[in-house]
């Protein structure tokens, strides 16, 4: 039995440690600085970093790093040894007040999608002091953010960290209409990670899984999910395994790891933590998917973190389940028990539903890359048109605060801002419409249309920024009403009345539900580059410099970034699938039919006519064909793109290259069923994903 308490942030340069470590006068400016964003003076940050110093080497580590994360969404970092050299040969071990607050890695090898030039690729990275430093592989992690020299931002955590800074304050100026006076308001999130985990030995047989991170190619097992056998299913041994091992190193990262099960496909897998800081929440996901793979390979096993692996059965997403509350702990999100609380809640669940209606197309961009397209919209996630699910409750509530008629699931008495007050509202632990992209949970919402792979940031930085918006003009227009609850009552009801189009309570995996959804006006984006465009409208980047999260420059170099990177995975995508085609694919349906035409022959020569066997060598012959043909058409759209703008070649690959990869797909799949089983190259789905 392991002694989690005392395992639990073992390597976490936490509260706790800095309580020991630090003499009192600097662990208090350490604190004024993590709560309230003031700088830290050049002393404080010597004594912190040589205390950290002294904390990591006892715990054996020898260098540190400035761990962030670029605009690619995966994790950066440049190792350090603490080692300094003396006079006399010997060394010493330091580390520096200035090596804590700020490094300087070369920024030119980081997307900046056209930010600054490379010979001015100066970037600096700068201490997050909210996020605690961390112990990982004998390397001390301090969490940063990245700039560039000219102030631009090159990572995903500095908007994050501005999106938060906006939303508290436009919801401190809306709290203090309620008398209450608040600091801080803080977002707060719970990722649900989804992920498959597979044999080692079965990865290595698959280029495609190895350079792209899913199946290009493979017929389906003739299992697939639907027995329901998997979903909440004993988790085997092996994955067990897995699991407590994940489980001890992320807790040592004092990662709040918490729930496991088994996921609906096979081979597929759920962990999540308890939620926290949505900053904070952030980089624990980063790290948690990092450690996943590094934990998997130590057990001859690979996870595969792709929205969409294996056609067929379900792909992975990451449930982002979001909220705010305030400094003293209060969610904004409760509904409450007394009508003023209500009112609160009413009012703060209003500009989250304006919100989600006036930015669905940033809610969308925020998920919008080449592996989750796959997912979205394929009957086992949301569609990629965004909308809200409240619950029956909450919606019947609402429908009477728009008609004015009592609301019959409510309670009698009447509250203050003129509704009927609100019937108690079950926690939806049932997860009763999962196909709702974005779904009221009882007390937070879970947009449920990110992908497994995806760098929440993101998606957190459009939700707070959006709900920043709508709090900040309900502020601007309350602050200034004589009659505030008669103020409150008007700005609700006009407030739900014109939004009433993004709720919708009904099956979003329906066939009638787009059509529905385009009656409603609501935008219906399906594809990266048809939802990347409206990044920068008018509206959005208005939105945006507002309230401080992004330049105009740094909205575009966004943009040009995720359409590029789409361009770029569809091109590996699509040069793999040539590759595997000609040299394993076609090679082993030759070589196969060349073995039934030399028995069909030598069978004639003593003569047996073998007619089935025949025509099997000639399906085999034309499919081989066919296959050839397609290697063909996919190679030469390859080299066809144009020489255009990032939105026009994302276009092209979208809409001229994908459809040779769906054919050349079904081509080769056709065949792998035909094909017997020593002749096909690759490990089967039914190989990879039946055997755990
Ligand atoms: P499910 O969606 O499977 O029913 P759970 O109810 O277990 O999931 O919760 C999912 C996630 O939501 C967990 O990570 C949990 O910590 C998180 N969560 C719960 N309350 C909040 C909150 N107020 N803010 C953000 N996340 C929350
Ligand atoms: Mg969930």
């Amino acid at each position: 039995m392991k002694n989690v308490p005392e395992l639990f942030g073992s390597m976490v340069f936490n509260d706790k440690v800095m309580r020991t470590h630090l003499p009192k006068s600097v662990y208090e400016a350490l604190q004024k600085t993590m709560t309230e964003g003031t700088a830290l003076a050049p002393h404080v940050a010597s004594v912190v970093a040589n205390a950290m110093k002294d904390w990591a080497i006892e715990k054996g580590a020898t260098h540190f790093t400035h761990w962030f994360q670029p605009m690619t969404g995966v994790n950066a970092e440049k190792h350090d040894s603490f080692l300094t050299p003396v006079d006399g040969g010997g060394v010493i071990m330091e580390f520096s007040g200035k090596e804590l607050v700020k490094g300087e890695p070369d920024a030119s090898s980081f997307p900046s999608g056209g930010l600054r030039a490379t010979f001015e690729a100066r970037g600096y990275t700068a201490w997050d002091p909210t996020s605690y430093a961390f112990i990982k592989d004998d390397t001390l992690y301090i969490p940063t953010a990245f700039c560039s020299y000219t102030g631009e931002v090159l990572d995903k955590k500095t908007p994050l960290l501005r999106s938060m800074d906006a939303i508290s304050h436009q919801a401190c100026r809306v709290l203090k209409l309620f008398g209450k006076e608040t600091k801080r308001v803080v977002t707060t999130v719970g990722a649900e990670q989804e992920y498959f985990l597979i044999d080692a030995k079965d990865y290595a047989k698959r280029p495609d899984l190895i350079l792209t991170g899913r199946t290009l190619f493979g017929a389906h097992a003739p299992k697939g999910q639907e027995m329901e056998d998997h979903y909440f299913g004993s988790i085997r041994p092996r994955v067990k395994a897995f699991m407590a091992e994940l489980d001890e190193e992320l807790w040592k990262l004092g990662i709040y790891a918490k729930t496991e099960h088994n996921e609906v496909a096979p081979c597929q897998h759920e962990s999540a933590p308890v939620f926290c800081k949505a900053n904070i929440a952030v980089d624990h996901n980063q790290l948690t998917m990092e450690i996943m793979k590094n934990v998997a390979q130590r057990h001859g096993l690979v996870c595969l973190l792709h929205e969409k692996p294996f056609e067929g059965i379900n792909g992975s997403g990451k449930h982002n389940n979001w909220s705010i509350g305030t400094d003293s702990g209060e969610n904004l999100l409760d509904p409450g028990k007394t009508p003023a609380e209500n009112a609160q809640f009413l009012l703060f669940l209003t500009a989250v539903i304006k919100a989600v209606d006036d930015y669905q197309d940033l809610l969308r961009i925020s998920v919008a890359t080449a592996g989750n397209d796959h997912r979205l919209g394929a009957n086992e996630a949301p569609p990629a048109i965004v909308s809200m699910y409240v619950g029956d409750e909450l919606e019947a509530v609402l429908k009477s605060i728009v008609t004015g008629e009592t609301c019959a699931a409510a309670d009698r008495s009447r509250m203050n801002i003129g509704v009927t007050a609100l019937p108690t509202i079950p926690k939806d632990t049932s997860d009763r419409n999962r196909t709702s992209p974005f779904a009221f949970t009882g007390n937070k919402f879970e947009f449920r249309m990110p992908g497994s792979s995806l760098n929440m940031a993101c998606t957190n930085i459009m939700l707070n920024t959006a709900v920043a918006e709508e709090l900040r003009q309900f502020a601007d227009e309350l602050e200034a009403a004589a009659d505030f609850d008669a103020a409150l009552a008007e700005l609700v009801r006009r407030e739900i009345t014109a939004h009433q189009r993004i709720i919708f309570n009904g099956n979003g995996y329906g066939e009638e539900w787009p059509v529905e959804a385009e009656k409603r006006g609501l935008l219906n984006l399906k594809s990266t580059p048809e939802a990347l465009p409206y990044y920068t409208s008018e509206k959005n980047v208005a939105l945006f410099t507002r309230h401080n999260v992004y330049t105009p420059s740094e909205m575009a170099s966004r943009q040009e970034i995720c359409l590029e990177e789409y361009s770029k995975s569809l091109n590996i995508e699509g040069l793999t699938m040539v590759d595997m085609l000609r040299k394993q694919i076609i090679p082993a349906c030759m070589s196969y039919s060349g073995k039934v035409a030399e028995g069909v022959a030598v069978k004639k020569s003593i003569g047996i006519d073998a007619p089935a066997e025949a025509t099997l060598c000639a399906e085999v012959t034309a499919g081989t064909a066919k296959l050839m043909d397609c290697a063909q058409a996919l190679e030469t759209a390859l080299s066809g793109v144009p020489a255009g703008g990032s939105v026009e070649v994302a276009t092209y690959y979208c809409q001229a290259v994908l459809p040779r990869m769906e054919e050349a797909r079904a081509a080769s799949d056709a065949m792998e069923v035909k094909v017997g089983k020593a002749d096909w190259p690759m490990p089967t789905y039914s190989d990879i994903l039946y055997y755990l």
